[in-house]
């Protein structure tokens, strides 16, 4: 079958989300909600380790809540989960406030890959449908906001994100809702993305091909010994296996 839809991954795949490894990136935006917690209660706040310890097991809490189903974890419940350890009571206003604060700290240092505008409009020339799939800890609306001012808001029907969506990758309701949408076969599709579990195998597992795109930092150990259709350093290249497809 021919391809007739691409499923975009966002992260590391169109806009390089990582300049430096997401446990030091993470640690910086941490901070930085400790900081506006600080700001917003005008109280005393533990900073530093004890504040990043507390983080620490909120997310172990929030992850263990959402690994058996493949729901997201959410920064928002990791936040309530930090502000229950330290008795500090937030309405869900102050609660979005410190997930804008820990965005902005991601925001500042992502990168759109230079040649993913050209490879956009190549695919979209080729009339192929074009979505987007993407595992994500903060509001849709955070992305939903670079998407534009990336000029790419209208790019992708469906732009589905785990955070709205309930369920994450490599769920395969998440790539089913996208194929529906699209109204594509699993077998014209192809996924791309960076990551060897959530897009390769989520993708293979419901019949679409797929296409990863490596990362510096998410490269998996023996990149061949994924079970990737291809494997591809720059996204540019995708456009030479639609040619082949
Ligand atoms: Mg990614």
């Amino acid at each position: 079958m021919a391809i007739q839809a691409v499923l975009f991954d966002l992260g590391n795949t169109l806009i390089d989300f990582e300049s430096e490894p997401a446990a030091t990136l993470h640690r910086r935006a941490e901070d930085a909600v400790q900081r506006r917690l600080v700001q917003l209660r005008d109280a005393t706040v533990p900073g530093g380790d004890t504040f990043r310890a507390h983080f620490a097991r909120a997310w172990a809490v929030v992850e263990e809540r959402h690994r058996a189903d493949l729901g997201q974890p959410a920064l928002a419940e990791a936040i309530g989960e930090v502000l229950a350890a330290l008795g500090i009571p937030a309405s869900p206003e102050e609660v979005a406030a410190l997930e804008a604060a820990h965005y902005e700290v991601i925001r500042a240092q992502i990168r759109p890959y230079p040649e993913a505008g050209r490879v956009l409009e190549c695919v979209r020339r080729r009339g192929l449908g074009m979505a987007l799939v993407s595992n994500t800890i903060w509001p849709a609306a955070f992305h939903r906001a670079d998407l534009a001012a990336l000029g790419w808001d209208r790019t992708f029907e469906p732009a589905i994100f785990s955070r709205d969506f309930g369920r994450r990758k490599p769920h395969p309701s998440i790539f089913r809702a996208a194929l529906e949408r699209l109204a594509v076969a699993p077998g014209e599709a192809v996924v791309v993305g960076d990551r060897a579990e959530a897009d390769i195998e989520g993708a293979r597992n419901v019949g679409c091909r797929a296409v990863l795109k490596l990362h510096p930092f998410t490269r998996p150990a023996d990149p061949a010994g994924v079970a990737a259709d291809a494997v591809i350093e720059r996204l540019d290249e995708l456009l030479d296996w639609l040619d082949r497809n």
